[in-house]
């Protein structure tokens, strides 16, 4: 069965009724944002396992250059002093010698290591320092003119190798740079002698932790006090600038050796949007914590993330963060994994609900209609009687109904069978469809009783449709043989009365109809 426009699809139904046939159409958007909700859940769940892996790998490989690099100063230490007698001498000799004999002994193994500086230089190593006994800057190979400055009270380092004549490993500021250090006792007779200092800048072991395919920028950002403290005044300029994104903090921008390990500097300075966007943040609570964290940020429409991976001094006091900036393409693509899959969620939700929409609307169309013959069901065509007479209430419109039945029906049932009896009915009401108007509401009120409502039509012109109905069917010819008349009664509704009384006094027509001889039209006093 296909809907006839003439038909009308929307019916009245009380509004609990609504409610109840509406429910599961309600309960979809509902399910629909669920989805929705696990979905994205599920997603932020898996993006911030793999950032927490990330920050986990990161600390780990911070740790690992670091050993790495101890590893190298170890060999640097044996090479160029332990197994060197002649420098032990010459240092051993120097912390005895007045300060002319000093510089003397000095210039001598600065001839000798300093082409080795040079070299180690290109593995990594900022800081080349021996100190004497008493906890003296003896040579400087990173800055050879700054020497015989104490730094007893400023290296905690040095002090320690000097009470323990232990190696002693760690972060630490100094006067000129701050550094990973690696503070080697120096001895000669069994006498303590001094110490050396073999020790790597930040950005040489940043460079250690990573491999060159990434892209990736690193910084270092230290506790403002730390350099503040220690580092000589004309140095403190040069190297350190403050964090736009979090007071306390500064930014270690001491400079950046080329070499084997090292490198095109990348740190975060290269990149002014990085910075811009990190700039818009205040981070200075969250650094204070000094625990791991990440920071994603989209910045020209590409996702980054930020690792902070805090590191103390040798000591253990907190020193600051190592900054890893990175472009967060698994997060991006994850994202945009999510976004698919929500897009196609809510496609299939759509189509659920169109297709429940489309069976709600059908069963709605069936239960108002007849099976037989797709006119209005008595119940339905009662409602719509009952809603043209409320209209009409109000806009004072004249409605009148024919009420027919067929003419002896029973016989057409004894003679052609039931089967041919429910296609007569089919017929006619076919037939009425294409006499009658769109807005003419067709109704199986009986058997083979028929009501039409003809609205807006008062009883003059409603005589005219019967009498236009009935010869109609006098001519109509069903499966090219049989005939057919009808008995037709025809009432206007009259202002007050019940819809039940308007349909009585039509049928009582139509039954006067029948008893003056059938096949004719009986209007109603
Ligand atoms: P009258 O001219 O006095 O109206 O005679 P009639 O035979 O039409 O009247 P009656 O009320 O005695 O019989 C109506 C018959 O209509 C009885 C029933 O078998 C038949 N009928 C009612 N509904 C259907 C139907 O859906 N299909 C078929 N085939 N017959 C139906
Ligand atoms: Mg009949
Ligand atoms: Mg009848």
């Amino acid at each position: 069965m296909y809907y006839r426009p003439y038909l009308r699809t929307c019916i009245d139904y009380p509004s609990f009724m609504k409610v109840f046939r509406y429910k599961t159409l309600l309960l979809l958007p509902i399910l629909a944002v669920s989805a929705l909700i696990i979905l994205a859940g599920s997603t932020l769940y898996q993006i911030s396992t793999v950032d927490q892996n990330s920050l986990k790998k990161l600390g780990s490989s911070f740790d690992l250059a670091q050993r790495n690099f101890s590893i190298l100063a170890d060999l640097i230490y044996k090479n160029y002093f332990h197994d060197r007698p002649d420098i032990l001498a010459l240092i051993y000799k120097a912390n005895k010698a007045p300060s002319e004999e000093k510089a003397l002994i000095r210039q001598t193994i600065i001839d000798r290591l300093d082409e080795h500086y040079r070299l180690i230089r290109h593995l990594g190593v900022k800081q080349f320092h021996i100190h004497l006994a008493d906890g003296s800057s003896f040579i400087r190979f990173h800055r050879l003119e700054k020497w015989g400055d104490s730094l007893i009270g400023v290296r905690k380092t040095i002090e320690v190798v000097m009470h323990t004549h232990r190696t002693v490993r760690g972060f630490e500021e100094g006067r000129i740079f701050s550094g990973f250090r690696n503070v080697y006792p120096l001895g000669f007779k069994g006498q303590y002698i001094g110490s050396v200092e073999i020790s790597a800048g930040l950005q040489a072991i940043a460079a250690m932790m990573h491999n060159n395919t990434e892209h990736i920028k690193t910084e270092f950002i230290l506790s403002k006090n730390l350099p503040k403290r220690k580092v000589f005044k004309d140095e403190l300029k040069q190297h350190y600038s403050p964090v736009p994104y979090a007071k306390g903090f500064v930014v270690d921008e001491s400079p950046y050796e080329s070499g084997i390990f090292i490198g095109k500097r990348e740190s975060l300075e290269d990149d002014v949007d990085l910075v811009k966007a990190l700039s818009r943040h205040d981070l200075t609570k969250t650094l204070l914590k000094f625990k791991p964290f990440y920071k994603y940020l989209w910045i020209n429409g590409q996702l980054f993330h930020f690792f902070f991976i805090p590191f103390r001094e040798f000591e253990g006091s907190w020193a600051g963060y190592l900054v890893v900036a990175k472009r967060a393409n698994l997060a991006e693509r994850m994202l945009k994994m999510f976004f698919y899959q929500a897009m196609v969620t809510l496609f299939i939700f759509f189509l659920l609900g169109a297709w429940l929409f489309n069976q709600e609307k059908r069963l709605l169309f069936h239960s108002s209609r007849d099976a037989l013959t797709g006119a209005f069901n008595r119940r339905n065509g009662i409602k719509e009687l009952e809603r043209t007479i409320a209209l009409a209430n109000r806009t004072g419109a004249r409605n009148t109904i024919i009420f027919f039945d067929i003419d002896d029906f029973k016989a057409i049932n004894d003679t052609f069978g039931h089967k041919m009896g429910d296609r007569v009915l089919q017929a006619l009401v076919e037939f009425l469809k294409s006499t009658l108007r769109r807005t003419d509401v067709i109704v199986r009120y009986g058997g083979e009783e028929f009501i039409v409502l003809l609205p807006n039509t008062k009883r003059e012109d409603a005589i005219k449709v019967a009498e236009k109905v009935r010869k109609g069917i006098e001519k109509l010819e069903i499966e090219g043989v049989l005939r057919l008349t009808v008995s037709i009664g025809v009432a206007e509704y009259r202002s007050g009365e019940q819809i039940t009384e308007w349909i009585g006094r039509a049928d009582k027509a139509m039954y006067e109809s029948k008893y003056s001889g059938k096949n004719r039209v009986t209007v109603a006093s």
